[in-house]
């Protein structure tokens, strides 16, 4: 896991660093993704951001933040899109990932692990690798508490 003061973060340089224009909106998202111990649907997004926007403007810069690696999309159970916090070295240009994720069974929320990568396969029947997935299933620590 990255330390990082998640207090005197300046998310209006993040946004110029992914060359992403700097609306109010698109600040506070950002925000919301590094306070979030755990990857966000747009569903979430929506009920929880304390910022007047309509679903399409919520696509528009998820879309754009990925595309400009801010965030990466992750698995999810129900199927939904979700989207985590990308590793401080993606770009549009270098954006794939070898992290494994964290799915709990019983909220359905998705965590990266940051240090658990997996290996990069070099020869793999000529097949031209873009996307790794490794899926670890439990149940999360706020789940574990909320059972005793
Ligand atoms: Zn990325
Ligand atoms: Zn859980
Ligand atoms: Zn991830």
């Amino acid at each position: 896991m990255i330390l990082i003061d998640k207090e005197n973060i300046d998310f209006g340089m993040i946004l110029s660093q992914h060359a992403l224009s700097k609306t109010s909106f698109r600040k506070i998202l950002i925000e919301f993704f590094y306070r979030s111990k755990h990857s966000l649907s747009v569903e979430e997004i929506i009920s929880n951001i304390s910022h007047p926007v309509d679903k399409v403007s919520v696509y528009r810069a998820l879309n754009a933040f990925e595309k400009n690696g801010l965030i990466h999309k992750v698995p999810d159970k129900a199927n939904l899109i979700r989207y985590a916090l990308c590793p401080s070295e993606c770009s549009s240009s270098k954006h794939l990932h070898n992290h494994a994720h964290l799915l709990c069974s019983n909220c359905n929320e998705t965590y990266c692990i940051n240090d658990f990568k997996i290996p990069i396969v070099n020869e793999c029947k000529g097949f031209v690798i873009n996307n790794l997935k490794i899926i670890l299933e439990g149940s999360c620590i706020d789940c574990q508490q909320s059972y005793s």
